[in-house]
């Protein structure tokens, strides 16, 4: 079988590789440059933790493909840092965690002793020993040198059911418009693109609810270079009201927050890009000063990127034809077992469940 995949980020490159994998004839579309858009930076964080039995479930099996991959990559992917999730949701967390037979702790103390460079207050804590830092750049490393030449450095225009099967019309190599008048006809279709998902999913009459937000994280120095803490989801609002964040180490010495504050309206299209970076960079950098010590506040970068809050924790596939649309705004977590089930539903037309919280 012949499949176009739309996007070479870690969800486009993961199918890609699972296409790959099972004997298909790839092409992976990219429109700009592999892992250079929502996927881009160094790291991310792992966690089985969610809210949900069926996507710990999920998670487990992107553990199982995230050391399946470490091992052919000759190097570890996800680090043994633990993540740390605290707030109201720990208890309700815990327990679909367990039902879906993961390891987690809730220790007594909270967060006292679980060795965060940052102060949560008060309430639950849970602590998901699987957890840990993506070395995001590594896992595009290992998937662009698995994909190699099925990499097609193309932006694709436009697509369209045909017959059972799908065209697909790109620009030429190099960015500009034009390519075949055509199309190039292929037995099925990823559609993996990130931001540009929603324009090209509602050609094949996909509907993709999109209200992107914007997003910064901001990467601060630790006092102590040679600690190790674990990754943390802090939802406990213990700073401010409707303040949550997520915080991991991206280098040695290197700590990431990158945070939320409800009520500020942060729509792209409403608000500047560069203003709610500011914004953001003001609250992210008052919450460092008073609430993490053990770090320098002032932000040695940022990374940006929207965002889609209403999309949740999971993922969501679609089908219209020939054609696979996925989106999700937490996907590089799952990023081994969503490539592999939308590579395996290409191949057989079935679809995949979406997985929600
Ligand atoms: C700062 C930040 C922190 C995050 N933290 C986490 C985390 O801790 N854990 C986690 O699991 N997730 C996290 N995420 C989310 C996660 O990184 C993304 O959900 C994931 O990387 C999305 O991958 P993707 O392949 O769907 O999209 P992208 O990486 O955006 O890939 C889509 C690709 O499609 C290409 N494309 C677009 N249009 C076309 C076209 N017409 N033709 C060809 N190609 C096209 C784009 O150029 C792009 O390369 C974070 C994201 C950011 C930015």
């Amino acid at each position: 079988m012949r499949v176009a995949v739309i996007g070479a980020g870690v969800v486009g490159l993961a199918t890609s590789a699972a296409l790959l994998e099972a004997g298909a004839e790839v092409s992976c579309f990219e429109a700009v440059r592999a892992m250079s858009q929502r996927s881009t930076g160094s790291s991310r964080i792992f966690r089985l933790a969610h809210g949900t039995q069926r996507l710990v479930s999920l998670a487990i099996e992107a553990r199982v493909g995230y050391a399946r991959w470490s091992e052919l990559a000759g190097r570890p992917l996800v680090g043994a840092q633990r993540t740390v999730v605290a707030g109201p949701v720990v208890p309700s967390w815990a327990a679909a965690m367990r039902a879906a037979g993961a390891e987690v702790r809730t220790p007594e103390s909270g967060a006292a002793g679980v060795g965060l460079p940052v102060s949560v207050r008060d309430g639950p804590v849970l602590v998901d020993p699987a957890g840990g830092v993506i070395d995001a750049a590594a896992v595009g490393e290992f998937l662009v040198s698995v994909v190699g030449r099925d990499l097609v450095p193309r932006a694709v225009r436009r697509i369209g059911v045909d017959g059972t099967g799908v065209r697909v019309f790109a620009g030429s190599s190099g960015g500009s418009s034009g390519g075949s008048s055509g199309g190039e006809y292929f037995d099925a279709c990823v559609l993996a693109a990130g931001a540009a998902t929603p324009a090209l999913a509602a050609q094949v009459g996909l509907v993709v609810a999109a209200r992107p937000a914007h997003h910064a994280r901001f990467t601060f120095r630790l006092c102590d270079s040679s600690v190790r803490p674990p990754c943390l989801l802090d939802k406990s609002e213990s700073w401010r009201p409707g303040f949550t964040s997520y915080q991991h180490l991206t280098a040695p010495g290197r700590w990431a927050v990158g945070a939320h504050q409800a009520g500020l309206d942060e729509s792209v299209g409403e608000v500047d890009r560069q203003a709610a970076i500011e914004r953001a960079r003001e609250f992210t950098t008052a919450y460092v000063r008073e609430m993490v010590p053990d770090v320098d506040p002032e932000p040695l970068e940022q990374l940006y990127c929207d965002s889609h809050p209403d999309w949740g924790d999971g993922f969501v596939v679609q089908r219209a034809g020939a054609v696979l649309e996925v989106h999700g705004d937490n996907l590089f977590k799952l990023a081994p077992t969503i490539g592999h089930r939308l590579a395996l539903a290409a191949l057989d037309g079935s679809t995949p469940t979406s997985a929600l919280t």
